[in-house]
């Protein structure tokens, strides 16, 4: 019995194992944040009081850590 390749769900690549990908179940972390973005906009949209501050650090926390090299540019 073998495992499927799982399949990124943003742009549906192959996805590394999670072994070897810090994003996983994502390919990469660009499409992780994508994903975490998509995410939260909906969630704006759709359901609670916004917090914006709290949101906004969230996601820029979230861009730090998945890019370390653009952190000095910020
Ligand atoms: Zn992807």
């Amino acid at each position: 019995m073998t495992t499927p390749t799982p399949r990124c769900p943003i742009c549906k690549a192959d996805v590394p194992p999670r072994a070897v990908n810090k994003a996983y179940p994502f390919c990469t972390n660009r499409c992780r944040l994508l994903d975490l973005s998509a995410w939260m906009n909906e969630e704006y949209v759709l359901s609670r009081p916004i917090d914006p501050t709290r949101d906004a650090e969230a996601i820029e926390a979230a861009l730090r850590a998945g890019r370390p090299d653009e952190t000095e540019i910020l």
